[in-house]
């Protein structure tokens, strides 16, 4: 298994140098019920074919962004970086 992933900042680069952060999903509302918390935190779909995920630049820029990517056959059809509610982007947010 060996796939490219296109860093929105560094260009492409070999899986290896990323780590998975899962699938990407809306965040309940602070006050929303254990139910839909714990669904979110626990409960993943672990989809066949086109997923939106989170990946992390490890051993480049350390940037978190998203990745439009078939689990089936590994191909990343897109990446970007995260936007906010409003459409505006989202400040980067550097890993550990
Ligand atoms: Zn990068």
């Amino acid at each position: 298994m060996s796939f490219l992933i296109n860093c929105p900042n560094c260009g492409d680069r070999g899986f290896i140098e990323f780590g998975f952060g899962g699938e990407a999903q809306s965040r309940p509302a602070p006050d929303a019920s254990d139910e839909s918390w714990t669904s979110y935190v626990y409960r993943k779909g672990n989809h066949q074919g086109m997923q939106t995920e989170w990946w992390y630049h490890r051993f480049g820029c350390r940037l978190w962004f998203l990745v439009n990517r078939n689990t089936k056959t590994n191909e990343v059809v897109e990446t970007a970086w995260p936007k906010l509610k409003d459409g505006k982007p989202a400040p980067a947010w550097k890993g550990k």
